[in-house]
C-alpha cells in the first residue's frame, strides 16, 4: 500500500486524544485529527503536527460518520491505526439521572462501534499491520457511583475489544483497550477538591497521570506490541491491576 501510514484519533482536539495525536505523529504517522465541537483547538493541533488533517463529526450521529468515512477516502485513502478516544460523561446518581444523559453516553458508544465497522471494511482490512485501540476507563472494571451509563459503556467497550480481536483472528489487525485511571484533563478538572483528594489517597503513586503517559501506551500498541491482542492495559498508577 502506498503513502505514509495513517492513524485516526477520535476526540483528538483535547486532553488524552491530543496527546495520542502528538505521540503517533512523532512515530511517523499521518494523523487524522477528529473533533466534534473543538474546531479551533483541532486547527492549532493540525498546524503543530508534521502531517495531519482534520475530520469533523458528532459520533452520536451515524449519518455524520458516513460522511466522515467518505471524506476520509478523499483525504487519506488508507487507515492503519484507529484510536477510539472520544468519550462523554455527566455525573448524576441513578435516581436523578435523565434519560437524555444515558442516551448521549450510549449513542457515542454506538458511534464507536459503527465507525470501527466502517473503517475496517473500507480501509483497515487492507493494512499490513493494523491496530485498533479503544480508550476505556478503570471505572469500567471497578464501577463508580454517579457514573452508571459511563461505567456501563466503558465495560462494554472492553468486551467489544475482546470480541473484535477474536472476530479478526487470522487478520493482521490487533485490538486492545487502554484503560486510564485518573488523568489530569478537562474531564477531571471539574472534580471537587475533596473528591480529588479521596481519589489520590487510593492511588499508590500518589498523583494523577498525564495525558502523555496514556499516549505513550497507545503509541506502543500502535507501533510495537506485536503479540498484545484482545486485552485491557490499565494505566492508573497502581489504583487497579485488572
Ligand atoms: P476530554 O478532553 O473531555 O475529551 C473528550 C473528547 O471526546 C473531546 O475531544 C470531545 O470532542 C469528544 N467527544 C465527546 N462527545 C463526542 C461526540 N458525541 N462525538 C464526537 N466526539 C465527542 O476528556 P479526556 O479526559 O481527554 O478523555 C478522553 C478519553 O479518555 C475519553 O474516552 C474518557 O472517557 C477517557 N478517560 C479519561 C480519564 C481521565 O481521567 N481524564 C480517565 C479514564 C478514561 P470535542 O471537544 O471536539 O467536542
Amino acid at each position: 500500500m502506498n503513502g505514509a501510514r495513517v492513524a485516526i484519533v477520535t476526540g483528538a482536539a483535547t486532553g488524552i486524544g491530543a496527546a495520542c495525536a502528538r505521540a503517533l505523529s512523532a512515530e511517523g504517522y499521518r494523523v487524522g485529527v477528529h473533533y466534534r465541537s473543538s474546531a479551533d483547538r483541532a486547527a492549532k493541533l493540525i498546524a503543530e503536527l508534521d502531517d495531519a488533517f482534520g475530520l469533523q463529526a458528532d459520533l452520536a450521529d451515524p449519518e455524520a460518520i458516513d460522511a466522515l468515512v467518505k471524506e476520509l477516502k478523499q483525504v487519506a485513502g488508507r487507515v492503519d491505526v484507529l484510536v477510539n478516544n472520544a468519550g462523554y460523561n455527566e455525573n448524576a446518581p441513578m435516581l436523578t439521572m435523565k434519560l437524555d444523559t444515558y442516551d448521549a453516553v450510549a449513542d457515542l458508544a454506538r458511534g464507536t462501534w459503527y465507525l470501527t465497522k466502517l473503517l475496517l471494511r473500507r480501509f483497515m482490512l487492507r493494512s499490513e499491520g493494523g491496530s485498533i485501540i479503544n480508550i476505556t476507563s478503570v471505572v469500567g472494571a471497578t464501577g463508580n457511583p454517579g457514573q452508571i451509563p459511563y461505567t456501563m459503556v466503558k465495560a462494554g467497550l472492553d468486551a467489544f475489544t475482546k470480541s473484535l480481536a477474536q472476530e479478526l483472528a487470522g487478520r493482521p489487525i490487533r485490538v486492545n483497550s487502554v484503560a486510564p485511571g485518573f488523568i489530569e484533563t478537562e474531564m477531571t478538572e471539574e472534580l471537587p477538591e475533596e473528591i480529588r483528594e479521596a481519589i489520590l489517597a487510593r492511588v499508590p503513586q500518589g498523583r494523577m497521570g498525564t495525558p502523555e503517559e496514556v499516549a505513550d501506551v497507545v503509541a506502543f500498541l500502535a507501533t510495537r506490541g506485536s503479540y498484545v491482542n484482545g486485552t485491557v492495559l490499565h494505566v492508573n498508577g497502581g489504583l487497579y491491576g485488572g
